[in-house]
């Protein structure tokens, strides 16, 4: 083999690499990708409603509790997981709540009914980017997560409510409440061990601070949702 093959052969392969590159698709128009950014944007201001039925104070946006549970995605390290799809999960998740809003069990509309709000509401925000490549894979990161079908829906799940609880001690904390009803409602969730182990140590340090304050766990009142 010469070096003339050679050179031909490694011509050809950056040639390859080149029309791949450009050959993968059409940009999203740019009126439209900023349509889709401000769609986007609404979340930023669209308020988590656990938190506003629990009266707290300034509560965070979907889009806040979205980025750290992005960031909580990074700190995954089991090899069975691929963490940049769990991360792109993390980030389009609750993607519809920016066209439906963030409905609740406790807001009166049923699962199946929430499903199809959501999903109808992915067409629409996604039907708007002409580009059904970019929207292909925003879509099937939704689905996958609604459908919990891969591994990273499964730890994206778990992700989703100890990011939540997470911001429940915050809140008790800074604001001097007691949420446990959220902490109620994620009992024998945690199942992935790296989130169980990051669960336990939260629920050892909330121990911890319910029994030197002397407060009472919100559990011994009526339950109120
Ligand atoms: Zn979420």
């Amino acid at each position: 083999m010469g070096w003339g093959f050679l050179r031909q052969l490694l011509l050809l392969t950056a040639w390859m690499a080149t029309t791949t590159t450009t050959a993968t698709a059409a940009a999203v128009p740019a009126s439209k990708a900023l349509g889709f950014f401000r769609t986007v944007g609404k979340l930023k201001t669209l308020k988590r409603t656990g938190w506003v039925n629990h009266n707290v104070f300034e509560p965070e946006s979907v889009a806040d509790h979205m980025y750290r549970m992005a960031m909580l995605g990074f700190l995954i390290t089991d090899a069975a997981v691929d963490k940049d799809r769990l991360i792109k999960v993390c980030l389009v998740h609750d993607l519809a709540e920016a066209v439906v809003g963030d409905i609740t069990p406790h807001d009166g509309v049923s699962k199946e009914e929430k499903r199809r709000l959501e999903e109808t509401a992915m067409k629409e925000i996604l039907g708007d980017l002409g580009n059904d490549a970019v929207a292909d894979e925003l879509m099937a990161l939704w689905l996958d997560y609604e459908d919990g079908t891969g591994p990273e829906a499964a730890v994206a799940k778990q992700l989703d409510k100890y990011e939540m609880i997470v911001q429940a001690d915050e809140y008790e904390r800074t604001q001097g409440k007691t949420l446990d009803s959220f902490f109620k409602s994620t009992e024998g969730y945690f199942t992935h061990p790296e989130v169980a182990s990051w669960a336990r140590e939260l629920l050892d340090s909330r121990a911890q601070r319910l029994a030197g304050s002397g407060a009472e766990p919100e559990a011994k009142k009526p339950k109120t949702g």
